[in-house]
């Protein structure tokens, strides 16, 4: 072998380990490039998934905030409003944005400015009651508390407002109606206790006195017994718990019955009665309630109506499957300012007459309850002077379905 081809031989050698030497580098590199382009892509959609995550979480607790009833505020240190929902807005009919306001420049009242001091001093308020008075008075009870801050620093709070209009509105009703019924109760019970009174003084041995004071007494223990009855009836119809037994009654004929049973007041007097419902007329009631409305409305007119006067209980088929039933009277009729409060309990227009009638102030609110228990609503028309029409509507019952 001479010097040349053992030189030639190396240079190949050398040139095959440096090509493949120069490949696997390439490849190495290429491979390297390859894992962390995939590494960056890796982190990328991993930063990209932990973003979407976070915005998702924020999205589900900014609509868990907006969708609580009660308002709730966040302060910072600094005192002004950091954070707030869409019930604080409704609840203090915010039009414009409030954020980074103080508590005084976002809602210009002096009361929830104390709430924020006194939050500051003790740390927790709990049961503050606050009143708006905008167009409707409204009351709210707020909650705060304090929330950490830098250490030493002021710290942030959060109040909690509750809008409790409703319940106050329910209470007031409470006692309104405690009051009411007690004050009745007591009319006719010191009637009964004075006339008994008198009679045990002396008055029981004078036979003409002591049976007129009986028949005073007879009448006030009468009229305890109806409030009594018209109290339970207004109860349970109030709560809901007077089913309704339901049946295919023809309507002319119910109120015909109605009619009758006043026929001896009418002819006291002197009212004419007129049934003019018209016939055919059928609707799904229960006939025990509906006959009810029909007595306190006849009842009624007679009571208010003229002497002398005509009571007119009319009815028809109006638009859109409904029924609309009538009792008139041509007596005084109702003040315009009255026409709107005649269906709430205890309401009368004139006190005094109405108690001297014997009256438990709770008829109109039994009608009221009655028809809206089936699906209608009662209202009143009245001119002063021209007589009173009481009408309540029902849902028709398909002629198909009709009483016979
Ligand atoms: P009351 O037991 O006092 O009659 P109601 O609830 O039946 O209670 O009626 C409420 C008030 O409405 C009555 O006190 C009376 O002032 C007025 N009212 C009812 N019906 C008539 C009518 N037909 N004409 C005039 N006023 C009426």
């Amino acid at each position: 072998m001479n010097w040349f081809s053992h030189n030639w031989e190396i240079t190949v050698f050398v040139g095959a380990l440096a090509a493949i030497l120069t490949h696997f580098i390439w490849e190495r590199f290429l491979s390297e490039r390859a894992n962390a382009k995939a590494q960056q892509e890796y982190g990328r959609r991993l930063l990209l998934r932990e973003k979407e995550l976070a915005a998702q979480s924020q999205a589900r607790l900014e609509a868990l905030f907006d969708s609580m009833t009660e308002g709730v505020m966040l302060l910072d240190t600094a005192g002004r409003v950091e954070l707030y929902n869409r019930s604080l807005e409704r609840m203090f009919r915010l039009t414009v944005g409030i954020r980074g306001l103080t508590l005084l420049e976002a809602f210009r009242l002096p009361e929830l400015v104390k709430l924020g001091e006194e939050v500051q001093s003790a740390g927790e308020v709990v049961g503050f009651d606050l009143e708006l008075l905008a167009e409707n008075r409204r009351y709210l009870q707020a909650n705060a508390t304090l929330v950490a801050g830098a250490v030493g620093a002021r710290r942030g709070a959060l109040f909690v407002f509750h809008d409790i209009t409703r319940l106050r509105e329910l209470e007031r009703t409470r006692q309104e109606f405690v009051a009411n019924v007690s004050h009745e109760l007591r009319t006719p019970l010191s009637m009964i206790k004075g006339y008994t009174e008198t009679l045990l003084d002396g008055a029981k041995d004078e036979p003409e006195r002591a049976t007129r004071f009986l028949q005073i007494i007879d009448r006030h223990a009468d009229r305890l017994n109806f409030l009594i009855d018209d109290l339970l009836a207004i109860s349970k119809l109030e709560s809901g718990q007077m089913p309704l037994n339901r049946q295919p009654i023809d309507l002319r004929t119910l109120a015909g019955r109605a009619i009758d049973q006043f026929a001896a007041r009418a002819m006291e007097r002197s009212v004419t009665l007129a049934n003019e419902v018209v016939e055919g007329l059928s609707a799904d009631v229960d006939a025990d309630r509906l006959d009810q409305v029909f007595v306190n409305l006849v009842d009624n007119a007679l009571k208010y109506g003229r002497a002398g006067g005509r009571v007119t209980v009319s009815g028809r088929a109006v638009a859109e499957g409904m029924i609309e039933l009538a009792v008139q009277d041509d007596g005084p009729g109702i003040p315009p300012e009255a026409q709107a409060r005649v269906f709430e309990r205890f309401y009368r227009v004139d006190k005094a007459r109405s108690r001297e009638q014997g009256g438990t102030g709770l008829g109109l609110a039994i009608v009221k309850h009655i028809v809206q228990a089936h699906g209608g609503k009662a209202w009143v028309r009245s001119e002063p002077g021209c007589g009173a029409t009481f009408l309540f509507s029902l849902p028709q019952l398909p002629a198909d379905d009709a009483a016979h």
